[in-house]
């Protein structure tokens, strides 16, 4: 069948692509240690669950006609009394997870080959969505000198003819983490210009050590009508499964999204949001959330640690998020095992071959020194991978 130009220009999710076929493989009984999946490996808190299961049990199977009130004046209360900013209800859509909400905002917001701006590395949907919607992805590339982060200067260059800049701090892959003063400094440019912010807010809780976390929308009382906020339940709450999303921003953006999604998927599945209410309100979550940050630390630290003992591998200690993403490439150019290694992909290839490895390469992220491994997953898991790849590098 003849497929549109559209969705020819689209490559799969690697990080989704290389998830499932390790997942097969140790389906299969093969002897797979998985670093693909950003997916938390606690399960998601009982408190969530129970609210859930009540809401099933009470006959909240229907379509939900509207987005539930008590969610999205959850999701306000939070967003003024966590971030500073001060959102209507009617400014927060519910999504089918923080990706389908960044997927109907560029659907709204972008018109033909109009320009977004993408610091590397990034994480790998943020492109392919913007081309889905007609645009042109351009990417703001970084350097370890400024810590994988922009500068305003950089940003200024590139602002002149573009529509949208996006920001993800902590980021997906290298748990890039800006101060409040960097992120005000980029602020201070994007006033300057038309753009419009995109502020990819999910890692927004697992943030490490000294590094501190701002919303992007609170640092100018100019930038609540020119910002988008993107968050959701997936990672803060191990609710990857669950498909829960949201955005704020702008009214009519909103309801612009509402109203997309009204053609597209309604709102999100009804049992589940009685679980995002109980996330967002019950007097449990500080410290649920808060004792898998603790330990997404502890796991962080010491991935970096015995990835640096690596011959040729280099890892900034990520500021927030759940990733590592080492330099491999003095590693490139060698023969390992039966495999060429000449980039991410065939560091990645050797990986999983020889010594049964998942992770997903850098390439994928627009930065093909490093490849991304994923500490969301126990700490054996994290030794025994790392046992297997310091064997291969050997
Ligand atoms: N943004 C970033 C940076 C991510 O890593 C992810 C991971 N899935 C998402 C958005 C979307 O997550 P989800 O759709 O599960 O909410
Ligand atoms: N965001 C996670 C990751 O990068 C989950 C997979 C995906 O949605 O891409 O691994």
């Amino acid at each position: 069948m003849k497929l549109t130009q559209r969705i020819q220009s689209v490559s799969p999710s690697a990080t989704i692509g290389i998830t499932t076929r390790a997942k097969q493989m140790l389906s299969e009984g093969h002897d797979v240690v998985s670093f693909a999946a950003g997916e938390p490996d606690f399960d998601t808190p009982d408190f969530i669950k129970r609210d859930t299961k009540t809401a099933l049990d009470a006959g909240d199977t229907k379509y939900v006609p509207k987005q539930g009130k008590a969610l999205l004046q959850a999701i306000a209360a939070k967003l003024r009394d966590e971030n500073g900013l001060s959102v209507e209800p009617e400014q927060i859509a519910m999504t089918f997870g923080g990706k389908h909400g960044l997927f109907c905002a560029f659907q709204v917001l972008l018109e033909a080959g109009e320009k977004v701006l993408i610091p590397t590395p990034y994480w790998n949907s943020y492109p392919e969505q913007v081309k889905l919607a007609g645009g042109e992805p351009v990417a703001l590339p970084t350097s370890p000198e400024t810590g994988m982060k922009i500068t305003p200067e950089q940003l200024r260059r590139a602002a002149d003819d573009a529509r949208v800049l996006l920001l993800n701090s902590p980021s997906n892959p290298a748990g890039v983490t800006y101060t409040p003063e960097e992120l005000k400094a980029l602020a201070d440019v994007v006033l300057e210009t038309d753009l419009i912010v995109f502020s990819d807010e999910i890692y927004e809780k697992l943030v490490f050590g000294d590094n501190k976390f701002v919303s992007f929308a609170s640092l100018d009382e100019r930038l609540p009508e020119r910002t988008l906020t993107f968050n959701g339940l997936s990672k803060t709450f191990a609710m990857t499964g669950w498909r829960l999303g949201w955005v704020a921003g702008p009214s009519d953006a909103i309801g612009a999204i509402r109203r997309l999604m009204s053609h597209m998927t309604t709102n999100p599945v009804s049992f589940c949001q009685a679980g995002a209410l109980a996330a967002y309100t019950d007097p449990a979550a500080a410290e649920v959330v808060e004792r898998m940050r603790t330990e997404f630390e502890r796991r962080g630290r010491h991935m970096t640690e015995r990835l640096n003992a690596i011959e040729g591998v280099e890892c900034a200690t990520p500021g927030g998020a759940f990733y590592c993403f080492p330099d491999v490439s003095s590693h490139y150019g060698r023969t390992i095992g039966d495999v060429q290694v000449g980039d991410s992909l065939s560091f990645a290839k050797a990986a999983l071959e020889q010594v049964g490895i998942a992770l997903i390469p850098g390439c994928a992220f627009g930065e093909d020194r490093c490849v991304r491994l994923t500490f969301a997953t126990g700490m054996d898991q994290i030794n025994d991978g790392l046992d297997r790849l310091e064997k291969l590098l050997s």
